[in-house]
């Protein structure tokens, strides 16, 4: 589905933050990544769909290369979710607004019709009775939950997540991983950025280290984390783990 070769990013001259990323992402995979903080991880999600320009290398999305300065990205990158950390919904508009301003803008539903669509995936994550609540009425549990359901209103192909829990009180985690897990259950491709090793040991079929702007290791989670090979990789997991 996503194939990177050589992704490339600097920010100056002095700053390159990706050097050189090579990984295939295959449609059902869910790919964790982890890695020390500043080490390129948001940089390199954020390259995948080309919110960040990239500055060498390639991205093959379902084959078509996205770097490529003649496509069109906002027709690749309605098929590419993202889910951040700060929720990002509009403060001013309705849960079901939220919902449905996209798919009503950008895939030319009906006003019914994006309604109906989205008030279906509001019951898949219990939270239909939130329809006409505002943002600041949500837990940011709530919170990100919807932000999940807007990014999957749009249909997309694949889903990225940067750190979805980090900015969670901790009795709202389990929450937001549950409607995750039940994603990748139903075989939705997904990479994940997150310190959760327990949602990657559970749900990962690939864990990535990223150190230093490369990928130092990336194998299943019982490997990955049972039998690490790489000496920082091995000195992370005696932090985190
Ligand atoms: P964290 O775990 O803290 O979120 P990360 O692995 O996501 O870290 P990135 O956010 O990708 O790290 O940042 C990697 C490096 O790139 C950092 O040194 C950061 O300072 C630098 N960087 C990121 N964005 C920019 C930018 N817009 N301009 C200049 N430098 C940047
Ligand atoms: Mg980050």
């Amino acid at each position: 589905l996503i194939s990177v070769r050589g992704l490339e990013k600097s920010f100056s001259k002095d700053i390159q933050v990706l050097k050189g990323i090579d990984i295939d992402i295959f449609k059902g995979d869910v790919v964790v990544v982890l890695g020390p903080s500043g080490s390129g991880k948001s940089t390199f999600l954020r390259c995948l769909n080309r919110l960040e320009e990239p500055t060498g290398g390639h991205i093959f999305f379902e084959g078509t290369d996205i770097t490529d300065p003649k496509v069109n990205i906002n027709v690749h990158r309605q098929k590419m979710g993202m889910v951040f950390q700060q929720f990002n919904l509009f403060p001013h508009k309705t849960v079901i607004d939220n919902l449905t301003m996209a798919p009503v803008k950008l895939l030319g539903k009906s006003k019914d019709e994006a309604k109906k669509d989205a008030m279906d995936l509001l019951n898949r994550v219990g939270l239909a009775e939130k329809a006409n609540a505002y943002p600041n009425q949500l837990s940011g549990g709530q919170k990100q939950r919807i932000a999940i359901v807007r990014a999957l209103a749009m249909n997309p192909d694949v889903l990225l997540f940067d750190e979805p829990t980090s900015a969670l009180d901790p009795e709202m985690v389990g929450e937001v991983l549950d409607v995750m897990k039940e994603l990748a259950k139903a075989g939705m491709t997904m990479v994940v950025v997150t310190h959760e090793i327990g949602f990657a040991k559970e749900v990962a079929t690939d864990v990535v280290f990223i150190d230093d702007g490369v990928i130092k290791e990336k194998n299943n989670p019982q490997e990955f984390f049972n039998n690490p090979q790489d000496d920082r990789l091995k000195e992370f997991l005696s932090k985190v783990l």
